[in-house]
């Protein structure tokens, strides 16, 4: 197949300096959880994106020196000669493609605790730390300690230019580098030519562009990395007063132009917030002031908006974090016309999470993101079958999805069994909650690929028995029936049942997907408990206050959502739940389940809490593994496997991980004993 004409633009060659892009896929800085810590997969990751046809790959953020020490994190280091390599192996994993090699080089200021490095952590002025309440504080920076700071960004970019990158990134965003503290009022009340102007607060940004320039800029592109607006009004940057004030005075400086918005909670908005494409409105009058080349992202998978977004003149080079983590191959399939195999981004932020809890970041929709060298798994290719079985996949979730989808790549001949009248398990429950449409992405990309495939047969309405599968004769069955949420109120705070909490007066979420809604007249009282601390509570409380309900969100948690800080979203959602009038009420466990009454316990005083209301109880779920225990002692079949939620219910990422990975391992040797993926180890001869 060949591209389509309307796609051309796309793939035009572009000057950066005195680099040249081969095309205008800029895979942006983004955090993988693996960096330093694991530095060989971060490698094979980035390789992978430039094999997918991004044409410009960049680090993470590179931190610079000691003093900018953000640990736990697991960002890149290069403090020193002696963490070249390992950068140096993933530019030249980058160039091995033709494509580009970035590198965002980064001192994180009152960011960076230096919680490993112990040194004082340094800042425009006295001020606790930033981001943890760590009790540590940043000093004030003299003008000497500037002139160190600007002496170790320039050392690091020619350090950067030995390990054979092509591209410096000068970071300036997310309210969590040096050059933006500076910039900001907020941070930054100095007094010397450092404070007061924007021209003084954008000193130092405009010299660390130029000293790179001066350093390397005879080589390498030198790009900024810029946060236009802080999306908080008058009390940050905005881009209509000074975020425009400031591409103004450095208009030409740079040799490329990466705008976003900032936070990075606001940068990397999920897509219950944000729609596609959704920073244009603060970013594109970058254009209209500078000659040079324009990135920015935006969550961009639709090649229509791409292309688009370069005709209006909004930008010149589409930056892309998630949707080439979610499909590395985006750009080559664009470039070879298979648009309907791109596996879209669901905007879900679980790659965020990972990495936000110090792991390698893991995708929903990319069961092989960050497995590219641990497990050697490609995302776009799998070894044919191993023999001639049959496969029989009972349940169309993301389990039974992609175990039926990639068992099918692999050649097998596959029988996938949904008892529904729909595909998509709890995908397609859950997209239909406010929210969480883009969610069904996970469905419909892989019902588009397994409707390719001749070798797998789809059945619905075939809620299957032990005997319709000892009937069908299968070599090898997989069960992914999933799970079910419990009305019990056992979770994490109750470890035991709750007194008068079952099916007959207690609603669950399956409950509610299932159209159930409390009784009672409109308007009347529910409470959701929620004790899952993920999506689900609040976006049934969202649900149900719009249907009319008086909704309080109770917690045992400290905030609504608690998890979702790792998501970037808890802030969000707890916003939207006071939006919506919804009463919020934390540190309270579920106690008892009367007739149209609720106890809860306050867990600090343990006084208790009497409403009349119809609860929701969102707490934990348990496998629907009847089917699995029915026919697991059988020798009909070669072998009988669970995946997914029936094997331990977690998240749609797990799901579609667990199902990837049966499909992988079918006729190969699994030993239980053996851990089954590489790891990165230390070289104890070299210390
Ligand atoms: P997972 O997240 O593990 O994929 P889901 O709950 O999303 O799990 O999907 C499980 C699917 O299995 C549901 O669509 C459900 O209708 C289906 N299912 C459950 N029991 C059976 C059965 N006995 N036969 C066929 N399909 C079943
Ligand atoms: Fe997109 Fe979710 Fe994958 Fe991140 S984890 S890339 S947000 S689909």
């Amino acid at each position: 197949m060949t591209r389509d004409p309307r796609y051309d633009v796309l793939f035009e060659p572009i000057e950066i300096g005195p680099v040249t892009a081969p095309n205008r896929f800029y895979q942006v800085p983004h955090c993988n959880g693996m960096g330093r810590v694991n530095p060989t997969a971060m490698a094979h990751m980035r390789g992978m994106k430039a094999e997918g046809g991004w044409g410009i790959v960049a680090t993470e953020q590179c931190d610079i020196h000691h003093t900018a020490d953000i640990a736990p994190y697991t960002e890149t280091r290069l403090w020193d000669d002696g963490d070249k390599p390992y950068l140096a192996r993933m530019a030249e994993a980058v160039k091995a493609h033709g494509s580009l090699a970035a590198i965002e080089l980064v001192h994180n200021g009152i960011a960076a605790g230096n919680l490993y490095s112990r040194e004082v952590p340094i800042g425009p002025m006295h001020r606790p730390i930033k981001g943890t309440y760590t009790p540590v504080q940043a000093r004030a920076m003299d003008l000497s300690d500037i002139r160190d700071y600007r002496r170790w960004h320039r050392n690091t970019a020619i350090r950067a230019r030995d390990a054979g990158f092509d591209i410096i990134v000068v970071y300036a965003g997310h309210d969590g580098t040096m050059p933006t503290f500076f910039l900001s009022k907020r941070h930054n009340q100095r007094s010397d030519e450092y404070g007061g102007s924007l021209e003084n607060r954008l000193r130092l940004f405009r010299e660390l562009i130029e000293e790179t320039k001066d350093a390397v800029g005879g080589t390498m592109g030198v790009v900024v990395r810029f946060a236009v607006d802080e999306m908080m009004g008058e009390d940050g940057m905005e881009w209509a007063n000074e975020g425009r004030d400031a591409v103004e005075m450095l208009a030409e400086l740079p040799d490329m132009w990466d705008v976003n918005v900032s936070d990075w909670a606001n940068d990397s908005m999920t897509s219950r917030f944000a729609e596609e494409g959704y920073q244009e409105e603060f970013i594109s009058f970058v254009k209209q002031v500078t000659t040079k080349p324009v990135a920015t992202v935006g969550r961009y998978t639709s090649p229509d908006a791409m292309v688009s977004a370069i005709r209006r003149g909004v930008v010149d080079i589409i930056g892309a974090a998630r949707p080439s983590i979610a499909d590395p191959f985006l750009p080559k399939k664009i470039e070879e016309g298979r648009i309907e195999d791109i596996r879209e981004c669901i905007g879900c932020n679980i790659c965020a999470a990972w990495n936000n809890m110090g792991a390698p970041l893991r995708c929903t929709q990319n069961p092989t993101q960050g497995e590219e060298w641990r497990k050697g798994w490609h995302p776009e290719k799998i070894a044919t079958k191993g023999s001639d079985a049959s496969v029989l996949v009972v349940g169309a979730g993301p389990a039974g999805l992609e175990a039926a989808r990639a068992l099918g790549q692999r050649g097998y001949h596959v029988t996938l069994a949904e008892a529904g009248d729909a595909l998509g398990g709890r995908v397609t429950l859950e997209s239909a909650l406010p929210g969480l449409s883009a969610w069904a992405r996970v469905r419909d990309y892989r019902l588009g690929q397994i409707r390719e495939m001749a070798n797998v047969e789809v059945f619905m309405a075939s809620k299957m028995t032990a005997e319709l599968v000892r009937e069908l004769g299968a070599d090898h069955v997989v069960i992914a029936t999933g799970s079910k949420w419990r009305p019990d109120g056992m979770g994490r705070a109750n470890l035991f049942p709750v007194p008068g909490a079952d099916g007959t007066r207690v609603l669950t979420p399956d409950d509610i997907m299932a159209g159930r809604r409390p009784d009672g007249p409109s308007g009347s009282p529910v409470i959701v408990y929620d004790d899952d601390h993920y999506y689900m509570g609040s976006v049934i409380a969202e649900l149900l206050r719009g249907a009319g309900h008086e909704v309080t969100l109770a917690t045992p948690g400290l905030c609504v959502a608690e998890w979702t800080q790792y998501t970037l979203e808890q802030e969000k959602i707890e916003r939207r739940m006071i939006d919506l009038g919804i009463e919020i009420l934390a540190r309270h466990r579920l106690s008892k389940v009367g007739d149209g009454t609720v106890d809860m316990v306050d867990t600090l005083t343990r006084t208790t809490v009497t409403r009349s209301a119809t609860v929701i109880s969102v707490t934990g779920r348990l496998p629907c593994d009847e089917l699995f225990y029915a026919l697991a002692a059988d020798n009909d079949f070669q072998s009988v496997k669970r995946i997914g939620d029936c094997y331990g219910p977690a998240t749609i990422a797990h799901a579609v991980y667990e199902g990837h990975r049966y499909a992988r391992e079918l006729d190969t040797v699994v030993d239980p004993d053996v851990v089954p993926f590489h790891r990165e180890r230390y070289d104890l001869d070299s210390v």
